[in-house]
């Protein structure tokens, strides 16, 4: 058994919950601190980038003469102009290290592209609704550029600079692409970013789930160190009751031998020996009870031991007018437990039950295969009685808890800890004057 105190645990309970809190926080703020810093140097970047590409655009379309478009259009272009008129094109583009150059007419059709990758009079497409827009602003003679936009796994944005003629009306359009190197790594910060995301997220889920056992286990290390000291505290008193009570004995058996022949009887002395038996009795029933005795796990059956205990408290329950129900699933015939305590456990629970249910009511017990994935057999003991407020139900294991005018409040902290020491759980659901449900879950111990 433990002996760390209740004190500490709480306060090692408190840590851990701080950790709990902490932990995930740190990591959500440096996700949000990454994605802040992404964001800002993706948007100083595209404006940056906005600006080159725009200045591109309109410094390639002022060597652009509106005859040379018409003359295209028109393929009046004689080879000589369109080869020169490509290969200053093909410059712009290698020397600013653009994806491609390119001219479409406003109906957005190409007029030329120099990449080759486009057919003169195929349509351009566009890739975003910005794209769409800018497009029109450069239609309307203002240059502009697209948002940064992604193709496949590469990032682009797209300058457009208006053409004019001789009047000022805008006859086409000229738009510079470009994927630079440092997009490629804003790109890779993004998957990183996402990456990290996901293993912060796993790893704070799994670190919650952790945390969270640690924080069970301590609580029931509360619980099993509660009832130590309850198991401590009633071996000292019964020690200091029964010496007295030995000494009263012994002074009864004198004083009975100096006082009164032995063949004369006196009710009087008699009420000394039964009321001293009676005492060590109830001194026994409580030792009993609070002792931390070890399991003696055997191959028992369930049903067996439930008719047994029903049998024995079914004149309490006709007496309280309390109907009973009982289903136990035939596939729970024997397993490991240990019958005597599991007694313990439920006749405690079925005792509540019908003392929650003063004007009578209906228990159903319950037993089948636990449905959680673990070899576990519930088993629900329900009421229809006046229930447990939630303010209770955190109180409701702790030793000396009771609601009950002459109540103990050991019963429910003896139930968890026989359940807790055959390596099971107990939960409880309940509604206030709609009844309770107490499951407890035993490992399904087959084999020895
Ligand atoms: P006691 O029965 O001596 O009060 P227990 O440890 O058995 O001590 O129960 C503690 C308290 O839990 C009870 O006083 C009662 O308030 C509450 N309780 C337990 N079982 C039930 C139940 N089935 N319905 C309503 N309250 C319950
Ligand atoms: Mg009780």
């Amino acid at each position: 058994m433990s002996s760390i105190s209740p004190q500490i645990l709480k306060k090692r309970k408190r840590h851990v919950l701080i950790a709990l809190i902490s932990i995930p926080s740190i990591l959500l703020l440096f996700n949000l601190w990454g994605w802040s810093f992404y964001l800002q140097a993706k948007g100083f970047l595209d404006e940056e980038l906005g600006k080159r590409l725009i200045s591109i655009a309109a410094i390639t379309s002022l060597q652009v003469s509106p005859e040379l478009i018409k003359s295209i259009e028109e393929r009046t272009i004689d080879d000589e102009q369109a080869f020169n008129f490509r290969e200053y094109l093909a410059t712009v583009n290698e020397e600013n290290n653009l994806e491609s150059v390119f001219i479409i007419d406003k109906e957005k059709n190409y007029i030329l592209d120099a990449g080759y990758v486009h057919l003169e009079g195929e349509k351009y497409h566009c890739l975003n609704i910005s794209d769409a827009n800018r497009i029109l602003d450069a239609s309307l003679g203002k240059s502009s550029c697209s948002k940064l936009y992604r193709n496949g796994s590469q990032m682009f944005k797209t300058g457009f600079a208006p053409l004019k003629d001789a009047s000022g009306e805008v006859i086409a359009i000229l738009g510079v692409d470009a994927s630079p190197e440092f997009l490629r790594a804003l790109s890779n910060i993004q998957n990183t970013l996402i990456f990290f995301g996901i293993i912060s997220l796993v790893l704070g889920v799994l670190y919650v789930l952790v945390l969270l056992a640690v924080i069970n286990g301590f609580e029931a290390m509360f619980h099993a160190e509660k009832f130590a000291s309850l198991g401590r505290l009633s071996a000292g008193m019964a020690h200091d009751i029964r010496n007295p009570l030995q000494i009263i004995n012994t002074t009864y058996e004198s004083l009975r031998k100096r006082h009164l022949p032995q063949d004369i009887e006196d009710e009087m002395f008699d009420y000394i020996p039964d009321e001293i038996k009676n005492l060590n009795k109830k001194i026994n029933d409580f030792l009993s009870q609070t002792k931390d005795t070890p399991l003696k796990i055997k191959l028992n059956n369930l049903k067996v031991l439930l008719n047994h205990i029903i049998d024995r408290m079914s004149p309490d329950m006709e007496r309280a007018t309390i109907r009973f129900n009982n289903h136990i699933e035939p596939k729970i015939n024997e397993f490991y437990f240990d019958a005597q305590q599991m007694e313990g456990v439920f006749q405690n629970l079925i005792r509540n039950a019908i003392e929650a249910m003063p004007d009578g009511g209906v228990i159903t017990i319950k037993a089948y295969p636990y449905k959680g994935g673990k070899q576990f057999v519930a088993i629900e003991i329900a009421d229809t009685g006046h229930g447990i407020n939630k303010r209770d139900q955190k109180k409701l294991f702790e030793p000396f808890f009771t609601t009950k005018e002459h109540g103990y409040g050991l019963g429910m902290s003896i139930v968890f800890r026989i359940i807790q020491k055959h390596g099971g759980e107990i939960k409880v659901k309940s509604r206030p004057n709609q009844g309770t449900t107490f499951t407890i879950l035993l490992p399904w111990k087959q084999e020895g």
